[in-house]
């Protein structure tokens, strides 16, 4: 099986090869950056050798199904294991990690009762302290999507004004520089993707565990649609040559043991459900995730584009 990935090689190897340990099939792996893959598998067309694609955010996975990169699968194993949100209706990608993209506060800085949903980071009283990455980013427009799909456009485009208005600063940064600002005083609300989160919690870094350890999770929205939350995931492609094996891998992700390990190495959460969870993420408590599927990400994301841009949020 020969897999493009944009997920660093550190992520996945570690169950390819218990894939290659348990079936004899092998796995070569090409990892790059998540666009340009794409670039490649669209250049490649029909000659392309990938047989599977991974990569990070429902608003990447939906993209490249529309670039029609993917082919259709029908697994019961996969859709046994994975629960509707997190998978394509049309079976053309699969969800096998899950991530939050809660809110952060500092302690004592912010009083936790007052954010106790996405909206009220719209509030004119955060003005000056929200801290969050480049609207370029994926990860920030399938929030916006997320908005979009439950309250409808112009809702969404008021609550983007309300925290464009609020910025601490001009975007700047990764969800995890976010966090350090926010440590270092220059910002006291954060939004950002539960998975830096624990991976600074269980840093070797002294500096990352301070800094993490200097904001608390806010589970937002729990009383309505629940919380934001993404896959990493992958698809088999149009162009596979080896599409029995590659259905096989995808099903071996979502066993019990492979998903433990995938959902420990990215600290994820299982996309299937009984999977224990790393000592990180248990310590940030439940939450009740958005149960929307996440293909709507996609659909919504060239008016989520569209409304940054209005708004003004780079
Ligand atoms: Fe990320």
């Amino acid at each position: 099986v020969n897999i493009y990935s944009a997920r660093q090689e550190a992520l996945i190897k570690p169950q390819l090869d218990a894939f290659t340990r348990a079936t004899g099939i092998k796995v070569n792996l090409v990892t790059g950056d998540g666009k340009e893959l794409m670039q490649r598998l669209r250049a490649e067309g029909a000659n392309s050798p990938a047989d599977v694609f991974f990569t990070t955010d429902a608003g990447n996975l939906s993209a490249a199904g529309e670039l029609g990169l993917f082919r259709q699968v029908k697994s019961a194993a996969l859709e046994k294991a994975i629960p509707a949100a997190y998978r394509d209706p049309g079976g053309q990608w699969f969800g096998l990690g899950v991530r939050a993209r809660p809110i952060f506060y500092v302690v004592g800085k912010a009083n936790p009762a007052e954010l106790t949903t996405y909206e009220a980071l719209a509030d004119p009283k955060w003005k000056g302290r929200i801290l969050v990455r480049s609207s370029n980013h994926i990860y920030n427009q399938s929030l916006l999507a997320s908005i979009i799909a439950h309250s409808g456009p112009e809702k969404a485009e008021a609550w983007a004004r309300g925290v464009v208005a609020n910025l601490a600063r001009k975007p700047q940064g990764g969800d995890r520089d976010q966090i350090k600002a926010a440590a270092a005083g220059e910002g006291d609300i954060v939004i950002a993707n539960s998975y830096y989160y624990a991976q600074m919690l269980a840093s070797g870094t002294p500096e990352e565990k301070e800094a993490a350890r200097r904001v608390k999770v806010i589970w937002p929205n729990t009383k309505d649609r629940g919380v934001h939350v993404n896959i990493s995931g992958a698809g088999v492609t149009k162009s596979s040559k080896n599409s029995t094996e590659a259905i096989r891998l995808l099903e071996f992700l979502v066993t019990d043991e492979a998903q433990k390990i995938y959902a420990e190495l990215g600290q994820e959460y299982p996309v299937k459900r009984g999977v224990a969870l790393s000592p990180e993420l248990k310590a940030l408590g439940d939450f009740k995730p958005d149960s929307i599927n996440l293909a709507l990400l996609g659909k919504h994301n060239a008016e989520a584009v569209r409304i940054f841009d209005r708004v003004g949020w780079r």
